[in-house]
């Protein structure tokens, strides 16, 4: 709920930003581009160069790419959330942070019961309405979805 939560907040943010930055670039380049820019040029090229415009528009071209790899990133490949922990397709569960494969699951005293992960330093707990789930059992139920 929690992880399904900051995944969401991370995709709205990137929306956020990403939206007005996609629209001022298409503004641009249709102002670039059509006889609208024929008129505007002189009041343009009065205050900014046309060097210091085209350098604006490759950076946010630049800007464009690096926020599509960050939301390519974000997203977990074929991975899908559940009971707190990402599953790929083979079922093989993965740390619901870093996203790197889950192996030990075991009792830790005082940290719970969950998955260790050795990146994270962290156990996280795999649960279904507050039951504690073993593996197995989450891949039965899985497997019957
Ligand atoms: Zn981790």
């Amino acid at each position: 709920m929690k992880d399904k939560f900051i995944e969401q907040f991370k995709e709205r943010i990137v929306s956020i930003i990403l939206t007005p930055v996609f629209i001022f670039f298409l503004w641009s380049l249709q102002q670039l581009t059509n006889g609208l820019y024929g008129k505007i040029e002189p009041i343009i090229l009065e205050h900014i160069s046309k060097r210091l415009l085209w350098v604006v528009v490759i950076m946010e071209a630049v800007m464009i790419i690096i926020l599509l790899f960050v939301v390519y990133i974000l997203k977990p490949k074929g991975m899908s959330l559940k009971y707190g922990i990402y599953w790929d397709k083979d079922k093989n569960p993965h740390c619901p942070s870093c996203k790197k494969p889950l192996n030990s699951y075991d009792d830790y005293g005082i940290n719970g019961i969950g998955f260790y992960c050795n990146s994270c330093k962290l156990v996280h707990p795999m649960s279904k309405k507050g039951i504690y789930l073993t593996i197995s059992d989450a891949r039965k139920i899985m497997d019957n979805m």
